[in-house]
């Protein structure tokens, strides 16, 4: 690379070397050929004008001695003519033997009273000639100078130029060499410091003194060389960081790229796998559970966070995968292990179970002997009035035991629905039929309206019925004083929108979320009083979500509630 620059400098000064010493010489040249010219052409004129005094005045000589003694003294051709232009003596030739001249350009000049120059090959010897020729009374003289006598004049001034030309190219071209090697050098350094940069050598720096422009610019480069060296440190710490608590974090943690590969894996990741995760190798070698799978693809490609459940990664354990897009590309997956969750999950939900079957018995038990008991005759009214509070609180007890049981099997997802394609008006017929006479008992009118061009959706019919059931016995315990009930069906996304509307009392906005929730009452001693058990709603909310759905309320006070339903659209037709 230093052998190129040095080459590519030294190529450009000898150029610009030869082209000065070029243009010197030529310029030089001119304008001494010039000055000589002009010179030459002084001198002859002079002495032209000196032969025509000569011829005018000397009498003692012809005029061929004349024409011949200033030819030589001219170092010149001399002619005297006539006015006809008839040549009467030359210095050269015999006279007689000459053509006219009077159409010469100069003795044109000459005879109409006027010096005239010009300068031509001569006729004869074919060489350039100077003429100068001035005018005599009774005719013109001329004398003729051959100019190849200036070029030799001119050889030494050529010579010289030519060796001083020489020795300043070499010298210029020593300099320039010197010149060319010294940059050279400097920008190697230059080259040597990016080739260690570009190896990952952040230490690498120029160093440079100078303060010319490349001095600039390697200290230039060597500051940007340090900050990048900081920056990096800075990322190798944090990264660092970021892998001390990846590592230390119970959830299985993997990043992979767009390709599949994986990118890094915690601690945690590797302990799950029965074969180690490798780097750049892609996820589907070390993981084959086709959730999670889909789940890091679908983050990745459509740049949103996606969840699901996987229980294949490891055998008997459930775990929650939540996949996260990554800024460059590729995704992130956290893997929680629910194992555990699940299993106190389970037992508690058993364990309920358990004890409201174990419950039911006696229940059973003591609402029949306090039935008994009330219709006996020996019951005289005190006793009656205790039998009637054991009877209702066995009761209550007994529904508590009942609800309790079925959201533990909703809640499991042991319980298996019937799903069968079925019109909304269907279902909404059942649930009128059911409590057209308890409805009017609470002197509340029930109606349905709305259900036309909603289709069939996929549901369990008695699973439905038991939401509707839930939903009208709510109406009826706290909304009564609306005296009107409405259910309805209209069409949504993907299916069926299902409605229950009162016109009772409302339920204020901050209930509104919490409502769903097990044991959760607005107004608790409304709802002992009426028979509420707190799950009604929990056990509606199970069997909507097991059919794919969602389920939610709005209402204002004073203004009456809603309950909203959605089950999905069938494509099949009805039963
Ligand atoms: P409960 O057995 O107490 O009725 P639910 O789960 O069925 O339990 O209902 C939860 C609470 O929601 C009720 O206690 C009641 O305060 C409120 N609620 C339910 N439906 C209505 C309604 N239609 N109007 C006003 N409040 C209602």
């Amino acid at each position: 690379m230093r052998r190129r620059i040095f080459f590519k400098l030294m190529l450009v000064f000898l150029l610009v070397i030869g082209a000065t010493a070029l243009t010197l010489q030529l310029t030089v040249h001119t304008v001494w050929e010039r000055t000589l010219g002009e010179q030459i052409e002084r001198d002859l004129r002079q002495k032209t004008l000196m032969f025509a005094h000569r011829v005018e005045n000397d009498r003692q000589h012809s005029l061929a001695d004349i024409a011949s003694q200033e030819g030589q003294a001219a170092g010149a051709r001399a002619t005297v003519i006539d006015p006809t232009g008839k040549v009467l003596a030359d210095s050269q030739a015999d006279p007689s033997t000459m053509d006219n001249l009077a159409h010469r350009k100069e003795f044109v000049s000459a005879l109409a009273g006027e010096v005239g120059t010009d300068q031509r090959n001569s006729q004869g010897i074919g060489v350039p000639f100077l003429f100068v020729a001035a005018p005599i009374s009774g005719g013109a003289v001329r004398l003729a100078y051959p100019l190849p006598e200036i070029e030799t004049t001119d050889r030494p001034l050529r010579v010289a130029l030519f060796w001083g030309s020489l020795a300043a190219f070499i010298f210029a071209l020593l300099v320039a060499a010197a010149a060319s090697q010294y940059l050279g050098r400097r920008l190697q350094r230059i080259v040597n410091f990016a080739e260690r940069v570009a190896d990952g050598d952040l230490t690498a720096r120029i160093a440079s003194t100078a303060t010319d422009e490349i001095g600039q610019v390697a200290t230039a480069l060597d500051k940007t060389t340090r900050r990048i060296e900081e920056s990096y440190a800075r990322v190798q710490t944090s990264q660092r960081e970021l892998e001390t608590l990846l590592n230390s974090m119970q959830d299985a943690v993997v990043a992979v790229d767009i390709d599949g590969r994986i990118q890094w894996a915690n601690r945690s990741m590797g302990r799950l796998l029965l074969r180690a995760p490798r780097l750049n190798a892609p996820l589907i070698d070390s993981v084959r559970d086709p959730d999670f799978l889909a789940a890091i693809q679908e983050a990745a490609r459509n740049q949103a966070v996606t969840s699901t459940r996987s229980n294949t990664i490891a055998s008997g354990r459930t775990f929650d995968v939540t996949a996260a897009p990554m800024p460059g590309g590729g995704a992130v997956a956290v893997l929680r292990d629910l194992t555990e969750t699940e299993r106190m999950e389970k037992s508690r939900r058993d364990f309920i179970a358990n004890v409201s079957h174990e419950l039911r018995t006696p229940l059973t038990s003591i609402q029949g002997y306090t039935e008994t008991l009330l219709d006996s005759p020996i019951a005289n009214n005190h006793v009656r009035e205790f039998l009637e509070i054991i009877r209702k609180n066995a009761a209550r007890m007994s529904r508590l035991t009942e609800d309790l049981l079925t959201l533990a099997r909703v809640e499991s997802g042991e319980h298996r629905f019937d799903v069968q394609p079925i019109t909304a008006e269907e279902l909404l017929q059942d649930a009128l039929e059911s409590f057209r006479e308890t409805a009017r008992s609470y002197e509340v009118e029930l109606v349905i309206e709305n259900t036309a061009s909603t289709g069939n959706v996929n549901a369990d019919r008695e699973a439905i019925h038991q939401i509707f059931s839930n939903l009208i016995e709510n109406a009826l315990k706290y909304a009564a004083s609306g005296k009107k009930i409405i259910l309805g069906a209209r069409p949504a996304a993907n299916g069926v929108e299902f409605y229950v509307q009162d016109f009772g009392p409302g339920i204020s906005s901050e209930h509104l979320p919490r409502l769903f929730e097990r044991f959760y009452r607005v107004d608790k001693a409304r709802s002992r009083e009426s028979g509420g058990t707190g799950l009604g709603l929990a056990i509606a909310k199970h069997i909507v979500l097991a059919h794919g759905g969602r389920i939610w309320a709005e209402s204002e006070l004073n203004h009456g509630s809603t309950f909203l339903f959605t089950l999905t659209a069938s494509e099949a037709e009805a039963a």
